[in-house]
C-alpha cells in the first residue's frame, strides 16, 4: 500500500525501525516505513548463498530470555513461534584442551541459579568455582542499579577485564565463563570493552526470573523471522514499507524543525519522524547538518565499530550434535548447527567471531581455514565429513565500540522539532543488541504518541 499522508515517517528497516512503526500502527498511526536497501532486517538480515540457494543470515544472531520488548514485538505480529527459547540457561563448551562439559543451570531463583550451575561445571577446579563467589556482590549492585538505586557495580573507566580480575575471578573462569558471555552481549574484547554495560547485561540476564538467561535461537533466516511479518503488520493495517528508499530529511529554513522527508525524487510531508539508521549513518540522512543536532552528529561521527565475522560451512554430512556449542579461547567463539533453521536435512554451520578486529583483514581462505581447523581441533570426528562449500561474512561495523571513553549515546528527542531518534546506539544503557534496538524503537514511538495531536 502506497501512503501519501502519513502521520509519521520511519526511516530504516531493522528491529529498531520496525518495532517503533509496528507500535505507532497498533495505536492507529498512518506510517510510512522507508528503507534504503532492497531486503529489510538492517544488520539482522538473510540473503541467498550463491552456491546452495540457502538463505543465509548475514551473522547468526541468538536473543536471550531477557529481551522483554524483543518477544513483545514479536508476540504483535504473530511472530513469536519463530524463535525457539531453552527452559533455562544451559551450553556445552569445549575448551582449547578439547575437553567437552555442559554448564546448565537449575531452574533456581536467580542469581542462585548461576551459582549452582558454576558450582556443578566440572570443567572448573574448585579454586574457580569459588572464585564466582566474588561476583555475589558486583552483581548485586548491578541489579540494584538496574532498579534505580545509587551504589555503581563498575566504574566506567574500567575495562571488563579490570572488573572480573578486581573482583577475584580466576583465568580459567574468565576463559571459559565471563569471556565468551561478555564477548557475545558486547561485541568487544574484555580488555577493551567498558565494564558498565556488561554489568547492566548481567543484570537482566540474573534478574528473579531463571528464564532471562536462557538462550533462544531464530528457527527462520532473520528477515523471514521479524522482518517480514512485521511488513505484513504494517501494511495489513494501513500503513506501508518501501524498499530501495533512501531517504533525506526536509528541513524548514531554520533546520530546526522537521518538514518532510525526500525518497527516490520525491518529497513525502510530514512533522514526525523517527531515524532509525546506525551511528554512521545520520549524518547522511540530511542535505545540510542542522545546527540543533550538531552534538549528536559530531558523537555519531566519533563512534567507533566492532566488527564481527562469520564463517559458513557446509559438509557432506551431518556433524553437530546440538544447536550450538561453545569454544572459548578460540578466534571463532561459537559454532551453530543451522538445521535449527533449514531443517534435518542441513548440514550446514556457521561459525562466529566476536570483536573480530583482529581477524578482519585475513583473507576469505585464510578465514575458512581458521574456522575448519579450530572445528577440527575441538571436534576431531568432524574429520571424517568432508567440507563441500564455504563462505565468509563479514560486518566490520556490526556493532559500536563500548571501550571506555567512546563518545555518550543520544536520547529520543532532539533538538529538531519532530525528529526522534531510535537504533541500538541510542541511549538504553544496553549494548548493541536486538533488544536495544527495540526498546528505542518503542521508546521513540511513545514519545511520538505523546506528543501526537491526533490521527
Ligand atoms: C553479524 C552480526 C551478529 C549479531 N549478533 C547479535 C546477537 O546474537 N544478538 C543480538 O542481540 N544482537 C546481535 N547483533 C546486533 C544486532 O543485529 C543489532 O543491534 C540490530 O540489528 C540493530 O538494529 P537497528 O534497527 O538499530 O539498526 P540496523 O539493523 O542497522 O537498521 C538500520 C536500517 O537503516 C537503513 N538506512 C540507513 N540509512 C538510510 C537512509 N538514508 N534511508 C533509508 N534507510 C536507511 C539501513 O539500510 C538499515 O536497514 C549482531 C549484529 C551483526 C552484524
Amino acid at each position: 500500500m502506497d501512503v501519501t499522508r502519513p502521520d509519521v515517517v520511519v526511516i530504516g528497516a531493522g528491529f529498531a525501525g520496525l518495532s517503533a512503526a509496528v507500535r505507532l500502527t497498533r495505536q492507529g498511526a498512518r506510517v510510512l516505513v522507508l528503507e534504503a536497501r532492497a531486503r529489510l532486517g538492517g544488520r539482522a538480515t538473510a540473503f541467498p548463498d550463491r552456491e546452495t540457494g540457502e538463505l543465509v543470515d548475514n551473522g547468526q544472531h541468538i536473543l536471550m530470555g531477557c529481551y522483554t520488548e524483543t518477544f513483545a514485538f514479536l508476540r504483535d505480529i504473530g511472530a513469536q513461534d519463530n524463535v525457539r527459547i531453552d527452559p533455562q540457561l544451559a551450553v556445552t563448551m569445549i575448551d582449547r584442551a578439547g575437553r567437552r562439559t555442559c554448564l546448565s543451570c537449575p531452574a533456581l531463583p536467580a542469581p542462585l541459579h548461576l551459582a549452582a550451575g558454576v558450582l556443578e561445571w566440572d570443567a572448573l577446579s574448585w579454586r574457580d568455582r569459588w572464585s564466582m563467589l566474588g561476583m555475589a556482590t558486583p552483581l548485586r549492585n548491578a541489579r540494584r542499579e538496574l532498579a534505580g538505586g545509587t551504589v555503581k557495580a563498575s566504574s566506567p573507566d574500567e575495562t571488563v577485564d579490570n572488573w572480573l580480575i578486581r573482583n577475584g575471578q580466576t583465568p580459567r573462569l574468565r576463559e571459559l565463563l565471563w569471556d565468551p558471555l561478555a564477548l557475545a552481549a558486547l561485541n568487544q574484547l574484555p580488555a577493551h570493552a567498558a565494564a558498565p554495560p556488561f554489568a547492566r547485561v548481567l543484570a537482566e540476564m540474573f534478574s528473579d526470573d531463571p528464564r532471562a538467561a536462557a538462550i533462544a535461537l531464530p528457527t527462520k533466516p532473520l528477515h523471514l523471522m521479524y522482518a517480514e511479518p512485521a511488513r505484513d503488520y504494517i501494511e495489513r493495517h494501513g500503513g506501508g514499507v518501501r524498499t530501495g528508499a533512501a531517504a533525506t530529511i526536509v528541513l524548514n529554513a531554520a533546520g530546526d524543525a522537521i518538514e518532510g522527508v525526500r525518497a527516490g525524487g520525491v518529497t513525502i510531508a510530514a512533522h514526525r519522524v523517527i531515524a532509525s539508521v546506525p551511528w554512521f549513518a545520520l549524518d547522511q540522512l540530511f542535505d545540510a547538518e542542522p545546527p540543533a543536532l550538531s552534538g549528536v552528529l559530531d558523537r555519531a561521527r566519533r563512534m567507533a565499530s566492532s566488527p564481527i565475522v562469520t564463517v559458513n560451512l557446509w559438509f557432506d554430512r551431518r556433524v553437530l550434535d546440538l544447536p550450538l556449542i561453545g569454544l572459548p579461547g578460540r578466534a571463532m567463539q561459537w559454532v551453530f548447527d543451522k538445521r535449527v533453521v533449514l531443517g534435518d536435512e542441513s548440514s550446514h554451520l556457521s561459525l562466529v567471531s566476536s570483536g573480530a578486529a583482529e581477524i578482519l583483514a585475513e583473507t576469505n581462505i585464510e578465514l575458512v581455514h581458521r574456522a575448519h581447523g579450530e572445528l577440527l581441533d575441538a571436534l576431531p570426528r568432524v574429520r571424517g565429513a568432508r567440507l563441500v562449500n564455504a563462505t565468509v561474512i563479514r560486518e566490520p561495523r556490526a556493532t559500536f565500540s563500548l571501550a571506555p571513553g567512546q563518545p555518550a549515546r543520544p536520547s529520543t528527542v532532539t533538538g529538531v522539532r519532530g525528529l526522534l531518534l531510535a537504533g541500538d546506539w541510542i541511549d538504553t544503557g544496553l549494548p548493541a543488541t536486538i533488544e536495544s534496538a527495540v526498546r528505542s524503537g518503542h521508546r521513540a514511538a511513545d514519545a511520538a504518541l505523546g506528543d501526537r495531536v491526533i490521527w
